[in-house]
């Protein structure tokens, strides 16, 4: 197993366990979820972290980092992690994104469930809440309702070196902003017509703390209210009020929401100050996003990837969502692994994509079964080896686990070997097949190259060589024959045929949408090469199986089009690094 390695927001859980922070069971009898409130309140000893998807779309390995983040820390802890559905934009979410979220988490080894408590939440079942906090605000003159455009309301927020202009609706009495907020809930005023802000300060340095909008009017029906709203609450004031109603102890999110951090507290302290919310606060915590080589990891441009097909759907193995790695042949162990090695830090960066390749190795290596497959097929005839006849090779099925046992498969006349394998001109440092050289058929025989047969066009269809009947791989004296090269095989009589994906990098370049670079302009033409190829006999391609296939890598039956009848395989890795 690898050691726990610290970063900077387990130092920061530690002191806070160290100093209390969570101490006294402050929630009982406050608004929040019903689980929590069946509870009597949260227990204080427990650290609580959440991950918060939109239901808008596809985990990719960018959440993962974050998935493996939250839930990892609650686990070593001992605390929970929530997870929520941060669900207030709804026009472009559904069920459909809920479910293969849920799906993913528990994919990757992790579960809400805990022995005590379900962690399964909905922004959405915190609107009321919501609501009456904003009303509790504009009471107390922290919000108003604002009258301008929204067009309006960005031309008189200023610049990063201007300071804003308030509005002139600024300072309206209250009851008239709650009035108006009520109508607004009510269904009375049109999109965009009127808006709630925060009253905290337009000429902040900061520009989120320049009135923030609270609620806007869309009149939408939701994935699960229906048609109960038509004013839906901003994520940045939703967010804190999410993670303070369940009780969330570290609120951990991505880099572009430290700017967003002083009006989180800013929220947060309001709230408390007028009785709605108690201590122990959330506090928010930023961590740098992931960002690998070769690939995007944004919504929208997966999207744009899905819909102008160039790739084949959301779990295209060549995606880097987590249904395309599934597919691919990733497995939960890899991307956690992966994660791990990442850490933590505050320093944005773009992982090399072989990172993710290298993880996935390390996670196949000891524990996938190994099999003899032919990618790129041509015949090997053993022209002394009787017609008709077939003897037994025996072969590890994992090299590290003796315990595993053995695979067998049957030698005979015609065998089935990589084109690549056979050289009539072979250059220096070549030491496989070629006329009058000696290889060993790995598991099998020596044999000797006598020739070749080649088609009108110069293709070579045929290899010619003799076998040395006293090499056999296992017998004695099987090694008195030295030869420098060995190759795989399979026997044409017997091999299973299979339609082989070999998949590489989406983008030919490392960083396809840095700056203004349009990443369409580098999809990679070879991203997907389909062969014909042969597979072991014995081989049990059920959908999701992985292998190590000897010299060329880690292939995966695919989970959606393989047959036991035509099998699909699809490479996950090569065996090494070989981008170049
Ligand atoms: P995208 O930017 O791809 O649209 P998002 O951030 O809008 O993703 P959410 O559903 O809001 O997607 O993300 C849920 C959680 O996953 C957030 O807490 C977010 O910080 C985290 N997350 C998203 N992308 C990454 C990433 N590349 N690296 C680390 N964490 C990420
Ligand atoms: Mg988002
Ligand atoms: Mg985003």
């Amino acid at each position: 197993e690898t050691p726990v390695v610290s970063n900077f927001i387990r130092t920061i859980i530690d002191n806070d366990l160290k100093n209390g922070r969570f101490e006294g069971k402050r929630w009982a009898g406050r608004p929040g979820p019903a689980s929590v409130q069946a509870q009597g309140g949260l227990d204080p000893a427990r650290i609580r972290t959440r991950f918060p998807p939109e239901p808008n779309g596809y985990l990719h390995i960018g959440h993962a980092k974050s998935i493996c983040l939250n839930f990892g820390l609650a686990n070593d802890y001992g605390g929970a992690c929530h997870l929520r559905f941060d669900d207030t934009n709804p026009e472009k979410e559904n069920t459909e994104y809920v479910d293969a979220i849920k799906e993913m988490v528990q994919w990757l080894g992790f579960d809400w469930h805990y022995s005590d408590e379900s962690n399964l939440y909905f922004a959405s079942d915190y609107f009321e809440t919501m609501y009456q906090f904003a009303e509790a605000l504009v009471m107390a003159g922290h919000a108003y309702v604002d009258e301008q455009t929204p067009e309006q309301m960005r031309a008189t927020r200023g610049t990063l070196t201007e300071k804003g202009q308030n509005s002139p609706w600024r300072d309206r009495p209250a009851e008239e902003s709650l009035a108006l907020l009520r109508e607004m809930r009510d269904g009375k005023h049109p999109d965009g017509s009127l808006a709630l802000r925060a009253k905290i300060d337009m000429g902040s340095p900061n520009i989120n703390l320049r009135d923030p909008v609270l609620y806007r009017i869309r009149h939408v029906e939701h994935h699960r209210t229906g048609k109960t709203w038509c004013i839906y609450p901003m994520y940045s004031w939703a967010h804190p009020v999410e993670d303070a109603l369940e009780g969330i102890t570290h609120s951990i999110c991505t880099l572009e929401f430290e700017d967003q951090r002083p009006f989180y507290d800013w929220i947060l302290a309001r709230l408390a100050e007028l009785d709605q919310l108690a201590e122990p606060l959330p506090r928010q915590y930023e961590f740098a996003r992931l960002n690998l080589t070769y690939i995007v990891t944004s919504k929208r441009k997966l999207l744009q990837l899905v819909q102008e097909g160039q790739v084949k759907g959301w779990d295209d193995p060549r995606l880097p969502t987590l249904f395309g790695l599934r597919r691919r042949g990733y497995t939960p162990e890899a991307i956690r692994l992966f994660c791990e090695r990442l850490g933590v830090s505050k320093a944005d960066s773009r992982i090399d994509y072989s990172v993710l390749e290298q993880a996935l190795r390390d996670d196949l290596d000891p524990k996938a079964p190994r099999l003899v497959a032919v990618l790129d097929p041509v015949k090997l005839v053993i022209t002394n080896y009787p017609e008709g006849q077939s003897e037994t090779c025996h072969a590890p099925i994992n090299p590290h686990r003796p315990e595993d046992g053995e695979r067998t498969f049957p030698f005979s006349r015609e065998l089935w070997i990589e084109r690549d394998d056979f050289r009539e001109d072979p250059p220096k440092k070549y030491f496989r097949l070629f006329p009058g050289n000696s290889v060993r058929l790995k598991y099998g025989y020596v044999v000797r190259c006598t020739g070749c047969v080649k088609d009108e066009q110069g293709n070579v269809i045929e290899v010619h060589a003799e076998y040395l009947p006293d090499t056999k791989s296992g017998t004695p004296g099987a090694d008195a024959v030295k030869v420098k090269g060995a190759i795989t095989w399979v026997s044409a009589a017997h091999a299973i045929p299979a339609e082989i994906r070999l998949y590489d990098r989406l983008f030919t370049d490392p960083t396809p949408d840095a700056g203004d670079k349009n990443f369409l302009d580098y999809i990679n033409p070879d991203s997907c090469k389909v062969t014909q190829g042969w597979l072991e006999p014995g081989a049990n391609a059920t959908p999701g199986a992985v292998w190590q296939f000897e010299r060329l890598g880690y292939f995966v039956a695919d989970r959606i089009e393989s047959t036991e009848e035509r099998p699909v395989i699809n490479r996950a890795a090569t065996l090494r690094d070989t981008w170049v």
